[in-house]
């Protein structure tokens, strides 16, 4: 090992209050960065140890398996600004270790439209372009600007375009070809400055006049999502835990003809299933299986009630792939990362 550990860094840490689900595995070294240069220094340190690094934002999407190896990087780079102002709308650049939410608030308290409907999400600015985070029908690509990045291969900062980050439903370059390469440090956004009201999604056209404005959009979204998924501050779950599976139209067809409450939406030429309705009709909802189980209010989202380990909750993942596999025919994808091996 060369030289000292660099300040900030911390050997053999626990990881429970740093992911959402609770495990209790431990990082081999963690480093909460608050500046570049920091984030710098660390990884030069990395490479001069033949360590890996990864990075964290709230740790809100993720199921940690086993101790991870090397660096365990949190961002916790902070900072806001408008970097230009229009008549019709504005951009403004934000540092990765920002909060999520605290972000959407802002620009609705500013009457910058966007974000909205993306209220309540859990974790930070730097991960939301990393699986493209949806909500009631919109999607953060929709207002992505730019993001930037410091490349770990060249160790220079680089601006991507979102057509460079190839996003899609839930997924992006980030996940694949540029995992454990770059590490996101800022996302440029550009918000309306007109109103842009997104209703026809997750029941808001049934609460809200279409003349509504961005505050009671925002309020709306908050108080659907509180009644439904549950605070992981108080039960801990990193929210919906499989993805809406994608089908050919001639497959909902078939399905819809045997489950006429079948509930889907449109997705381009094919349907997107609910995965929450697939598990409920499979009779998962509320269901406890030892220290883990499906949330009572959602059936997509699984939560942990006890356990220290991933065993039991990856066990129930297999289980209800299973028994959804054999009812409907349709394969369930997890949508939170697998750590260690995944997505870096
Ligand atoms: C109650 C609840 C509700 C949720 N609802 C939604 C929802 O409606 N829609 C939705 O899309 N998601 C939802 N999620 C999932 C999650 O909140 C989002 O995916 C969020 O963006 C994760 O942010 P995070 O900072 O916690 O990321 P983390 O879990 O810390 O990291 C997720 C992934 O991003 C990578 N990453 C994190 N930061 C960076 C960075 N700066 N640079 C490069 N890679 C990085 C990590 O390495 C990891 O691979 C929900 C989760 C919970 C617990």
């Amino acid at each position: 090992m060369t030289a000292a550990l660099p300040h900030p860094l911390t050997p053999d840490v626990e990881l429970t209050d740093y992911n959402t689900l609770r495990f209790a595995y431990r990082a081999q070294y963690l480093c909460e960065v608050e500046t570049l240069h920091q984030l710098h220094e660390i990884l030069e340190w990395g490479k001069q140890n033949a360590l890996t690094w990864r990075i964290f934002g709230g740790g809100s999407n993720l199921v940690i398996c086993q101790d991870l190896p090397g660096i365990t990087l949190i961002n916790r780079l902070k900072g806001r600004v408008v970097l230009r102002e229009h008549d019709d709308f504005v951009d403004i650049e934000v540092c990765g270790g920002e909060n999520w939410h605290e972000l959407v608030a802002w620009t609705v308290a500013q009457g910058w439209w966007g974000l909205e409907n993306l209220a309540l999400i859990p974790g930070s600015v730097g991960a939301a372009p990393v699986q493209n985070i949806g909500a009631y029908g919109v999607e953060v690509k929709d207002c992505i600007l730019a993001v930037e990045v410091l490349d770990t291969h060249t160790m220079q900062l680089c601006h991507l375009s979102p057509t460079d980050c190839d996003f899609g439903y839930r997924e992006s370059a980030f996940k694949h070809q540029w995992a454990g390469r770059y590490i996101i440090v800022k996302v440029c956004f550009r918000l309306s400055k007109l109103p842009r009201r997104v209703l026809n999604y997750g029941g808001l056209n049934q609460r809200l006049a279409e003349n509504c404005s961005q505050q009671e959009i925002f309020d709306t979204v908050c108080q659907i999502r509180s009644a439904k998924l549950p605070n992981p501050n108080e039960l801990a779950n990193v929210g919906s835990y499989f993805k809406n599976p994608i089908v050919a139209d001639h497959v909902y067809r078939e399905l819809l003809n045997r489950y006429p409450d079948l509930v889907a939406f449109p997705y381009g030429q094919d349907w997107k299933l609910a995965a929450g309705w697939l598990n409920e009709k499979a009779g998962w909802k509320g269901k406890r299986v030892g220290g883990v189980g499906v949330y009572s209010e959602q059936a997509l989202v699984l939560v942990n009630y006890q356990d220290r380990h991933a065993a039991g909750l990856l066990s129930l993942q297999q289980q209800i792939e299973q028994s959804v596999l054999a009812q409907f025919g349709v394969q369930l994808e997890r949508e939170p990362i697998l750590l260690p091996g995944e997505a870096e």
